[in-house]
C-alpha cells in the first residue's frame, strides 16, 4: 500500500491555513487505500526558540487538533517526532548527503533567518534534511502539504536521488508532493502577499482553530480588502490578492470550486460577503474547537495515544534505518 506521511509543527496554535492546507487533506487521505502517518514535528519547532511550557502545551493541543479534525489514531499512526529517534538518526545521514548550496536556496530558510543569518540556528538551516528524513524513514510515497512546502519536497527528492546515486541503490523512493484544493496557500488577513502562519507575531493576521465565533467574525470583518465588489469569474480575482484569499477560503471551507462560489457571490460587496464567510467559518470550525477543548481536559489520554503511535511508527522506521546504515557501511 502507498504510504502517506506529513507533519505539523507545535510552534504555536493551529491556524485556518494549517487546517485547509494540511489537516483537512490529511483526514481526506485517511482510509482511502493509503497507510497514513501523521506527526507532531517538535524537533522542527525548536529550530526557532520555543518556551518549554508552551511547547508542551502546543504539542498536546496539536494532538487534540488532529483528533478533533478527524484523524483516528486507530486508522492513522499519530505521534510525536522526537519519540522516534530514527528521524534524527536518518537526518544525520542526510546532513551528509545534502549540500550547503541546496539549503541556502530554500526560501523558508531565507524568510525565517531574516537579515541576520549568522545568528540563526544551525537546526533551522538543516531543517529540510530532517524533513526528508521524516518522510523517507517510512519510505513514504505521498506527502500532503501546503504550497509553501513544495520546495522542501523537491529537496527531499534531490536527497533521495543523490543518496541512491552515491550508494548505487534504489533504496529510497522519490516522493510525490500532494498539493491540492482551493486553499493550498492561505494568506494573512492583514497582508495578501504574506502566508498565514501560526508564528506570525500578529494574531489579527490569522484565524486560530481555537478562536471563538466573535473573534473569527471580528478578524474577518477587519480583514484587508479592496473597495470593489466581488467578480463573477475567477479571472476577476487577478491582482486582487486579498479578495482571492477570502474567496479561496470560502471555497475550501464549503468544499466548492472557486467558480461555483463566484457564481453565487459575484457582484456582492465585501460588506455582504464577509458575514457569509464568518458564518461558514464558525459553522465548520466550532465543532472542531469545542472537541479540542474537551480533549485538552485529558492530557494523559493524549500522551497515551502518542506513545502508542510512536511504537507503531518505530516498528516501521527502525528496519529502514538499519538498512540505511548497512548501505552506508555503518557497522550496527
Ligand atoms: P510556522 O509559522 O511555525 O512555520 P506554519 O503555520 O507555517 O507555522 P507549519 O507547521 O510550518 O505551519 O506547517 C504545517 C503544514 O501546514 C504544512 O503542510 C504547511 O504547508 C501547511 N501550511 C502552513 N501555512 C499554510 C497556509 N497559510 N496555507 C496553506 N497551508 C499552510
Ligand atoms: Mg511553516
Amino acid at each position: 500500500t502507498p504510504r502517506v506521511f506529513s507533519g505539523i509543527q507545535p510552534s504555536g496554535g493551529l491556524t485556518l491555513g494549517n487546517y485547509l492546507g494540511a489537516m483537512k487533506r490529511f483526514v481526506e487521505m485517511q482510509g482511502q487505500g493509503f497507510e497514513t502517518i501523521y506527526c507532531m514535528v517538535d524537533l522542527h519547532a525548536i529550530t526557532v526558540w520555543q518556551d518549554p511550557d508552551a511547547l508542551r502545551r502546543q504539542t498536546r493541543e496539536l494532538a487534540a487538533g488532529y483528533i478533533a479534525s478527524g484523524i483516528d489514531p486507530e486508522k492513522s499512526i499519530l505521534f510525536n517526532q522526537s519519540q522516534v529517534a530514527e528521524h534524527a538518526q536518518l537526518a544525520w545521514i542526510f546532513n551528509c548527503v545534502a549540500r550547503m548550496g541546496w539549503m541556502k536556496r530554500m526560501t523558508q530558510w531565507k524568510d525565517k533567518a531574516g537579515k541576520n543569518q549568522e545568528n540563526a540556528s544551525l537546526g533551522l538551516f538543516a531543517y529540510p534534511a530532517l524533513m526528508a528524513a521524516d518522510i523517507l524513514v517510512y519510505h513514504a510515497t505521498h506527502v500532503p502539504v501546503g504550497e509553501d512546502q513544495k520546495q522542501h519536497l523537491e529537496l527531499t527528492r534531490d536527497i533521495a536521488t543523490k543518496f541512491n546515486h552515491d550508494f548505487k541503490t534504489d533504496f529510497f523512493p522519490i516522493t510525490e508532493p500532494v498539493i491540492e484544493g482551493a486553499a493550498t496557500r492561505v494568506m494573512s488577513l492583514r497582508d495578501g502577499s504574506k502566508k498565514m502562519s501560526k508564528s506570525d507575531p500578529s494574531d489579527a493576521s490569522r484565524i486560530n482553530m481555537t478562536d471563538d465565533a466573535d473573534a473569527i467574525a471580528q478578524k474577518i470583518r477587519k480583514a484587508k480588502t479592496d473597495p470593489d465588489a466581488l467578480p463573477s469569474e475567477a479571472d476577476g480575482l487577478e491582482n486582487r490578492p486579498e479578495a482571492r484569499n477570502l474567496v479561496n477560503i470560502f471555497a475550501a471551507l464549503a468544499d466548492q470550486s472557486v467558480d461555483d462560489v463566484l457564481r453565487d457571490v459575484g457582484g456582492k460587496p465585501f460588506s455582504e460577503f464577509k458575514p457569509m464567510l464568518s458564518e461558514l467559518a464558525v459553522a465548520k470550525l466550532s465543532p472542531i474547537s469545542s472537541e479540542m477543548a474537551r480533549l485538552m481536559q485529558q492530557p494523559d489520554e493524549i500522551d497515551a495515544i502518542l506513545r502508542k503511535g510512536s511504537d507503531r511508527a518505530r516498528a516501521i522506521a527502525a528496519p529502514i534505518l538499519k538498512q540505511t546504515y548497512d548501505i552506508v557501511g555503518i557497522v550496527s
